[in-house]
């Protein structure tokens, strides 16, 4: 189901920018900050995870604790990661509930097992844009612990994420999510419940772990496959996919005329099992 939602809440304060009051964080470009300001866009997306299976949730880049403040709420260990000193003041000052619990880091680089060990946790967030893929990335990495994900995004990501094959915005990040999640895209919100607006909607988006996650090939291999085939997306598989020195033979094979975007997950799994024999 998807709805928009309508301009509710910002534009209140009447100081340097709308929606900014003093003692606030100022919003910095390079780190991705826009701040939500509608408070009921905030509470439904803390309600998007299930809160059930799993004893933590670490909420990523918490800014202002404009969504914290309803992760709260709910019956879980809540712990949140900021990059930005002057956002994890304002969190400690404002949310003494975090205490212990706000990790001043770079959730890219950040080693998760420090705070959670081997246990498991869902992630939730109004991401940072600018490396919302790459924490796509770093979830896929992580999947052993994180039964859920939910979160904000750039409406064209999120949607791009959970596109099914035959679609020209499907790609890599679609099989590889797909292969191990159920995604679901939940929600558009528009720019004008943030501060400062970004450029385009975005989409709010939930993954669901498949109840068997592992795949029945090498994992690697399956990865660069799909890596090496988006590259070249127009090209058929036959072509785009010659770094592997495939024998002659193999190549003959149907599927190697198709073009990546045709292939569903479960077909890229059928594609790495006819390669892993070859593959070194
Ligand atoms: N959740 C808040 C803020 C969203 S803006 C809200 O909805 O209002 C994105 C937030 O991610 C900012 O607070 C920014 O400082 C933080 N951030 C950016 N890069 C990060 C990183 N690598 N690790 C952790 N947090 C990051």
């Amino acid at each position: 189901m998807k709805k928009n939602y309508s301009k509710k809440g910002g534009n209140r304060h009447n100081t340097s920018l709308p929606g900014h009051q003093e003692g606030d964080v100022k919003a910095k470009k390079h780190l991705g900050q826009h701040f939500l300001t509608d408070e009921s866009v905030a509470e439904r997306i803390a309600d998007t995870l299930s809160y059930k299976g799993y004893p933590h949730v670490l909420e990523i880049g918490p800014g202002m604790g404009v969504l914290t403040k309803y992760l709260l709420k709910k019956d879980t260990d809540l712990h949140v990661i900021e990059i930005d000193t002057e956002s994890v003041a304002y969190l400690n000052e404002h949310y003494p509930a975090l205490e212990g619990k706000v990790h001043e880091k770079d959730f890219l680089r950040y080693d998760i097992g420090e705070i959670f060990k081997q246990e498991q946790f869902a992630i939730i967030g109004n991401f940072p844009y600018n490396i919302s893929t790459q924490i796509v990335f770093k979830m896929l990495e992580l999947r052993d612990f994180i039964p859920e994900f939910s979160g904000m995004f750039q409406k064209e990501v999120a949607q791009r994420i959970c596109e099914k094959e035959g679609n020209k915005t499907y790609g890599i990040l679609s099989v590889l999510v797909q292969a191990f999640y159920e995604a679901e895209y939940l929600f558009t919100v528009p720019p004008s419940v943030f501060n400062p607006p970004p450029k385009v909607d975005s989409g709010v988006l939930k993954f669901i772990r498949k109840e068997d996650f592992s795949l029945p090939v090498d994992e690697k291999l399956f990865f660069r496959v799909v890596k090496t085939a988006f590259q070249q997306r127009r090209k058929t598989l036959r072509n785009s996919l010659k770094i592997f020195d495939l024998p002659e033979n193999i190549k003959e094979d149907a599927i190697f005329g198709l073009r990546p975007e045709q292939l569903s997950t479960a077909r890229f799994i059928e594609l790495t099992q006819k390669i892993q024999p070859y593959a070194i």
